[in-house]
Parts: structure tokens; sequence; C-alpha cells
């Protein structure tokens, strides 16, 4: 059955506008330090009986709670995983980006946030990004200072690459598997607090519900992943690091286990969820080979700094890459954007591959690919060299295509990568429940409708090593707020188990994977790197279709009372089932069209995205209304005073 929604159909109601309160009224470069200033701070004496609760413990979370123990506050924290090893910062690849300078190449505080605004196609907060800039800096010495071993040039200088969307060399990295580097890095500081008695750890714990009380975030209510039993955690604030949600698309880079959960849980309970439909599309990633796969391999940006991506100018040409002579390939970046060729960023680059594509000159099965080549890289720099910057990346990608990418160019294709929506948080990371602060992937702050490269890490590692830790302080400088009331922590709790029974009871005929694969597919069709107002109301209609057939139909085998991960992708699916909606109608609201959300009807003529600014330059924070009910959409204004709004330029 096919559902599709009338026009008319107004899917959401305006409320009032949201706006950021915390950022100090002075100029930029002085905000932070302004901020932290007139923020009250909580006597070393008082922190520990503060008690903190951090909810992932990836980059973000990871170096959060190593920072607050060291600092003296309780904390507890919690993962799904075994370990906070396993979290899934320790994927990524090409590096983290610092406004260091150490090039002398013109780099500066003042260019990373210019850079990175205009990348997110100018939707982000300008107090957070300047703030990200100046922060950067600190987060390589404070790396280094833990032996994270980022790669050093011959001298022994720390060594730097290029990322996509800037023309300065300020990312550093450590072969492509800088996210482990930097996760051991804050995972040993962890530790170090947990063996001091400043954290308490949790693995294989999922936080299933948020505890408010008085209006604020007083706890959480978890599912121990091994035994089944719920318990609650109570503190006087709690920190989501969570990460993000581009699992929706059931298809994308990110570690099978990403969900959304966490966030969704705290959105239900109060907390605005901004902008959810800005997803970023990588475009380096292997593609997708047939049905059978259940996740997708990326190939990292930084391969782009000696890579040429080229299809054949001619369409239909199945001759081998090899055997196509150099006048007869087209190096479409090159040719279409001069000035930052290969290095255009993500959004940019992903868009020109599916149309190259869709013109019928991709590459590989079904045609869904472009060449990525180092023959010109290996000619001029030697294998060696090339095997040094990439060795693992080349190997990784060998594995999986059997193909040796030393004597033929990779085949990549664009895939969902990373989610810069989240819950809406302000100058001090806090959301709009009092108490409850978000940080890293999980919050929507920094990058606007882009990310560019080797941002994330530098946004999580600033969240976490260095402004929570001061603008919480704040706020619990304020504490205690008193004990929770019993009635609303047996009210999570009841919630919680009301919905393992309720998912244990339909006793259905379908698998919460095959739900998931079903709902992905419409989320990519639909709200993937292009969207169209007929296809996002199909869209809508189609996922209404599937929760409630989702409800109707599921099947939960096993027991709560065990490890049970039938249960577990069944309750993370029903979130995402819930969010790709909101998803959906963050995208069809939003007429125009801005880094990477793509309407297709929004376009210049020669096809890039076209902004409205008058109309659309603005956070769009959503907030749930009941089940349902309409979301209703809060505006938070973006004014940019330090860089000007332009039409996005990388010719
Ligand atoms: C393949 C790949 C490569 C990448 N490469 C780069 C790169 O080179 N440079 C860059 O800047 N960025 C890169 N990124 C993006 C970057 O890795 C992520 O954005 C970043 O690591 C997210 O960190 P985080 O701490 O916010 O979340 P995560 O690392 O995702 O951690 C989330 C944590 O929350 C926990 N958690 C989640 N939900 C719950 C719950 N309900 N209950 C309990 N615990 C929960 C998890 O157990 C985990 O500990 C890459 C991403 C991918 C997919």
């Amino acid at each position: 059955m096919t559902v599709n929604l009338d026009s008319s159909e107004l899917l959401f109601t305006l409320g009032d506008p949201v706006a950021d309160t915390k950022a100090p009224q002075v100029p930029i470069e002085q905000r932070w330090d302004d901020r932290r200033f007139h923020g009250k701070i909580v006597n070393p004496a008082n922190r520990r009986k503060r008690s903190v609760i951090v909810v992932g413990t990836g980059l973000a979370g990871g170096s959060a709670s190593a920072t607050l123990g060291e600092a003296g506050y309780q904390v507890t924290t919690f993962c799904y995983q075994d370990s906070p090893r396993r979290a899934h910062s320790v994927a990524a690849q090409g590096g983290i980006n610092a406004a260091k300078n150490y090039r002398n190449d013109g780099d500066s505080i003042q260019r990373l946030f210019y850079d990175t605004v205009k990348g997110g196609d100018y939707r982000s907060r300008e107090s957070n990004v300047y703030r990200l800039a100046q922060v950067s800096v600190e987060i390589i010495d404070q790396c280094v200072a833990q032996g994270v071993p980022f790669a050093r040039d011959y001298g022994g200088l720390l060594d730097t690459r290029s990322f996509g969307g800037v023309q300065v060399s300020r990312t550093f990295y450590a072969r492509g598997q800088t996210g482990q580097q930097l996760l051991l890095g804050a995972y040993q500081a962890l530790e170090r607090q947990i063996a001091a008695g400043t954290v308490t750890m949790h693995t294989r714990h999922e936080m299933l519900e948020l505890i408010t009380s008085g209006g604020r975030a007083r706890g959480i209510v978890v599912r121990d992943m091994v035994t089944g039993e719920i318990e609650t955690h109570l503190a006087d604030a709690v920190v989501l690091a969570s990460g993000g949600y581009g699992n929706v698309f059931f298809l994308s880079t990110n570690a099978k286990g990403c969900n959304v959960t966490a966030t969704w849980r705290a959105h239900r309970k109060g907390a605005l969820f901004a902008n959810p439909c800005y997803t970023q599309i990588h475009p380096t990633c292997i593609p997708v080979s047939g049905d059978h796969q259940s996740k997708l391999t990326l190939m990292s940006e930084s391969l782009r700094n000696d890579g040429r991506v080229w299809v054949p100018k001619a369409n239909g040409d199945t001759r081998a890459p090899g055997a196509i002579p150099e006048a007869e390939r087209d190096y479409y970046l090159e040719r279409i954007y001069p000035s930052f060729g290969n290095l255009v960023p993500r959004d940019i680059a992903s868009r020109a591959a599916k149309n190259v594509c869709d013109e019928g000159r991709g590459v590989g099965p079904g045609g869904r690919g472009v060449y990525l080549d180092f023959a010109d890289a290996i000619a001029r720099l030697g294998r060696d060299a090339v095997e040094a910057k990439y060795g693992n990346l080349f190997e990784m990608y060998e594995r999986i295509t059997g193909e040796d990418p030393y004597q033929v160019p990779m085949r990549i294709y664009p895939a969902v990568h990373y989610t810069m929506g989240g819950l809406w948080v302000d100058y001090d990371l806090q959301s709009t429940i009092p108490g409850l602060f978000v940080i890293g992937e999980a919050n929507f702050s920094d990058h606007g409708a882009n990310r560019l490269g080797a941002s994330a890490l530098m946004q999580g590692l600033a969240d976490g090593y260095f402004v929570l830790p001061s603008t919480i302080s704040a706020y619990l400088a304020e504490a205690p707020y008193g004990d929770p009331e019993a009635a609303d922590v047996d009210a999570a709790v009841q919630s919680v188990r009301q919905r393992i029974d309720k998912l244990l009871s339909v006793n259905g005929d379908r698998t919460p994977d095959s739900f998931h694969r079903e709902l992905g597919h419409l989320v990519w069709e639909y709200c993937g790197m292009e969207r169209t107002e007929a296809g996002l109301r199909k869209a809508i209609g189609e996922i209404r279709r599937l929760r409630e057939e989702f409800w109707q139909r599921v099947k939960v085998s096993g027991t709560s009372e065990e490890l049970n991960q039938v249960l577990e992708k069944a309750g993370r699916v029903a979130d995402f089932l819930e969010l790709a909606e909101l998803m959906c109608i963050d995208a069809l609201h939003r007429e125009e069209s801005c880094g990477g959300h793509f309407r297709a009807e929004h376009q210049t003529p020669d096809g890039e995205a076209l902004r409205d600014d008058e109309n659309f330059a603005y956070v769009a924070a959503w907030e749930f209304a009941g089940t349902g009910n309409k979301p209703v959409l809060h505006k938070e204004t973006l004014e940019y005073e330090y860089v000007h709004m332009t039409q996005r330029s990388y010719k």
C-alpha cells in the first residue's frame, strides 16, 4: 500500500522562537574567555559533592568523563559496548583539524572559523564555530601530551595534510587510524580516573529513558544488556555523548550499533531536536555491491589529497580504466572546480559523483561508481611514500573488493556518513532541558548544513576536554537541586518496562532488521542526496505505514531477562521509525537547498545548492508534542556579523 500525503496537509505547527542566551555580547574573539570568567565555578572541595552522568565513552564522552573526573566531580559513565575502546570514534580515519599554522601557509583561527561557517553553507552559529577554532589549537597539545602518535615529518615535527573545503594544510593525522589513536588517548585518561575512583564505568548498559524532575534532567534509566536488569541512576546533571544517527539509513559508514535512542528519548522528554534533515553523504565510500550488505566502508577523504577523481568522457564506456586514454577521461572535479579541484567539500563532491553517474558515465557494476586514481601520485612520489600515508586504507580496500589500488583505480560512490542534526544546545552545550548537556555528534552545534572533513573529531574533543567541563560548572555551582520526585523516577522506569513488554508481546512475523532495511531504503531514496516535495510527502506516508506495521508484525524472540540482541535492535528501530518522519518533515519545510540538504526544486542554473537566506537563515529546532500530534517548529535566527553570507563557490 502506498500512502501519498495531500500536498496541502500542514505537517507541523509553529512555536515561539528559540535563542541562545549564553554567548556573551562582546566581540567574538573575547566571548569564550568572557563566558569562562563570568560563569560560576565550583570550588575544588565541593566538586566531590556534585555528580554527573555521562552517556557515551567515544571521543566526546570519554574525554568529558576523564576531564570531569580529574576536576574532582563524581562521574558515572555508560556505554553499550563491552569497552570504551569500541566506541564508533575508533573508526575515524583521516584526521583532526587545528588552526596551528605549523606549515606557515596562511592558517589562523579566523581562517578555520571562516572555512567552517562557509563549509556549513551559512547555517551554523558564529559564536560556537569561533570558539571551536580557538579551542582546536589546544586539542593537539593535549593529545600530544597524552602520547597520541600523530604522523611526523622527516625532521620529527608534526605532519599535516589537507581536507576538503580548505586551501591550507591543517589536518593532523595518524595514518588512516586517527580516531583509534585519539580514542586510546582519551581511554587512558578515562581509565586513570576510573582507577582513581572519580569515574564509575558501566559498560554493556543502554540508556533507555531520561529522568526529569522539577523541569530538570536528574538521571537516566538503563538496561543491563547482559542480565536484562533495569536500573536507575541519578545525578545533578546528565551529559549525552551518544553519537550520531546515520544508521537510520540502514546502510552507512557508521558502526552497526550507532543509534538515536538516547537523544530521541530526551527529545520525547522535552529537548528540542535541531536540523534533523542535515545529513552528510560522504563522496568516497566503497560502492554498494548487492542486497546482502549491512554496512558500507569509508575510504577516507584524505585520499583526495593525492587521488584524482574521474569517469570516462563517453557514456557507457565499459573499457578497463587502464585502457581509457588520458584524453578520454573527465577529471570532472578538477574541471568544474579548478580552485579546490579534488578537495571540494563533501556535499559538492557527492552531488557531482551522482550527476556523472546519472548521466550514464558511472563505472563498475550498475554504473554507480567513479574512479579515485593514484597512478599520478605513485609516479610522482613513489609507491613507498603513498603506502606510508595511506597503506592501511589501501589494504582495507583490497580486502573488501579484491582489487589492488596500487595497480587499478579505486571505485568509490557517496554514502551516508555523519549527521549534522542533533539535540539543540546553547553556547554552554545545554539543551532546552536544564541540566541536560549534549556533546559531540549527538548535538547539532557547529557544522551547519555540511560538515568539513576532520572537523568531527575536533568538535568532539573540543566539547569533551575543554568546553563542557567549563560550562557545566556554572550549572553545578547552583546545585544541589534537591532529590528528584520518586513519582518521576517511577514513571520513567515504568515507561521503559512497558515499552519492552510491548515489543516482546507483538510476537509477529518480521524481524526488526527487515523493518530497518525497508526504512533505510525509504529515507535514502527520498531524504538522501536529493529531495523533492513529492518524494518527501510520499516518504512520510510510507514511514507512517511502516511504523504501524512494525507495532503489529515485529517479532522479538527471547526474553527481557537475558542478553537479547533482537530486543535491543527492536527498540532502536522503533526510535528510528519516529525520527525518520521528523527528518522528512524538516526536509520538506526547508524550501531551499543548503549543504547536504539538496532540494531539487532549489538549484542554480549550473546545479549548485540554492539557499534562501531571506526565509531560511535559521536553525529549525523541533519540539515533540506528543504521540500522534504535529511537531512544533521553533526557529533560532542565525545572524552573521563576522562572515558575510554569499553564494558558496569553490570554483
Ligand atoms: C568511518 C568513519 C570515519 C570517520 N573519520 C573521521 C575523521 O577522519 N575525522 C573526523 O573528524 N571525523 C571522522 N568521522 C566522524 C567521527 O568519527 C564521529 O563523528 C565521532 O567520532 C563521533 O564521536 P562521539 O564521541 O560523538 O560519538 P561515538 O564515538 O559514536 O560514541 C557514542 C558513545 O555513546 C554510547 N551510546 C550511544 N547510545 C547509548 C545509549 N543509549 N546508552 C548507552 N550508551 C550509548 C556508545 O556506546 C558510545 O560509547 C568518521 C566517521 C566514520 C563513520
